[in-house]
């Protein structure tokens, strides 16, 4: 229940239905782009990898001491790619991506003034 109050924060679709076998996929409920995040918590003191969970819209270890040295400190780590092991221990983070700044698409027009020229030619 934490999970879907979590995202109903941010947007009224839950995007349930998100294929998670690819980084980047659209949601079928609602179009956005959604980037699948697999997060893992590791003990800060020995490293080893704890099973991930997210509480109150943070990403917390299930223990709250390590199993194997006892210690209460954990780093959040980001994978790149989830595989069959991590998969036990991660948990997914489903994110809008916003569309980037049309930066590009200048460019994209400035390119093309170059063939005006030609064009204007044609109409002559
Ligand atoms: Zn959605
Ligand atoms: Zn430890």
């Amino acid at each position: 229940m934490f999970l879907m109050d979590l995202f109903r924060r941010h947007s009224t679709c839950t995007h349930d239905h998100v294929a998670i076998d690819s980084q980047y996929s659209y949601c079928p409920d609602c179009g956005e782009l959604i980037e699948n995040e697999w997060f893992i918590t590791r003990c800060a003191c020995c490293g080893i990898k704890q099973r991930a969970i997210i509480k109150n819209g943070e990403i917390i270890p299930e223990a709250n001491f390590c199993h194997n040295c006892g210690g209460n400190e954990y780093v959040i780590e980001k994978l790149d790619k989830i595989n069959f092991i991590d998969i036990n221990y991660a948990v997914l983070v489903k994110t809008v991506v916003r569309e980037e700044e049309p930066e590009e698409v200048t460019q994209c027009w400035e390119e093309k003034n170059t063939n005006i020229p030609k064009l204007l030619q044609l109409f002559k």
